[in-house]
């Protein structure tokens, strides 16, 4: 089935020309002209993908991303008119996938969504994997939900693909090069921090003590490990 994409972007030349190119790509697209729009498309359409633009009139692209990211999410890929925003976006991170720096060209914007679609797919595992257990927290794949003490914690794509590539290897040190490769897929020069916003954010919804965490743990100077 094709996925849908939702476009949020106020000019409308650079809205028809993304919205044409996913179109002749087969992508159910959606398109929305600011952040209150797209909130409401997305609520109603479900889209596994938003590419959004940063500078939107009324509500900017950060908090429409932070909103998004609210109940769950689909992958975002934020579009920012200067090379200095990409701090803000990735590094602050509301939860951005990835991001492109205007002028971009369409078909580089293409392969971006392809490739995070492809790895969400590819990296999601066959039906009937079985959750994985680990004392008080279940990680079902299929499902994609997490529940920890019996309760549903609520993450993001992004959030759920770094806790299920760490715990499907408990013991096992990631690097934060082989966590960004895995799960966000290209090289983010310099921006290793991603995986660590990351990592600290799952600790927050996961740890009982975010300071002092057990699950996911940080091997100084390498990377993180599952410790269940
Ligand atoms: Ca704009």
């Amino acid at each position: 089935m094709a996925a849908t994409v939702l476009v949020v972007e106020d000019e409308e030349p650079i809205l028809d020309l993304i919205v044409a190119y996913l179109k002749a790509e087969g992508f159910h697209v959606r398109a929305a002209r600011d952040g209150f729009e797209a909130l409401t498309v997305a609520r109603v359409h479900r889209p596994d993908m938003v590419i959004l633009d940063l500078l939107l009139p009324g509500m900017d692209g950060l908090e429409v991303c932070q909103r998004l990211q609210q109940d769950g999410g689909p992958y975002i890929l934020m579009l920012t008119a200067r090379a200095e925003e990409i701090d803000k976006v990735v590094g602050l991170s509301v939860g951005a996938d990835d991001y492109l720096t205007k002028p971009f060209s369409p078909r580089e914007l293409v392969a971006r969504v392809k490739a995070i679609l492809r790895r969400s797919r590819h990296g999601a595992p066959a039906p009937d994997v079985p959750p994985l257990k680990y004392h008080n927290l279940v990680i079902d794949p299929e499902r994609r939900e997490v529940h920890h003490h019996g309760a549903l914690v609520v993450l993001t794509a992004r959030e759920f693909d770094l806790l299920y590539t760490l715990a499907a290897y408990p013991g096992r040190v990631f690097t934060r090069e082989q966590l960004l490769e895995r799960i966000w897929g290209h090289d983010f020069e310099r921006v290793d921090r991603v995986v660590d916003v990351h990592v600290s954010l799952l600790r927050r919804k996961l740890e009982d003590d975010p300071a002092e965490p057990t699950l996911i743990q940080t091997v100084r100077g390498v990377g993180y490990k599952f410790t269940g």
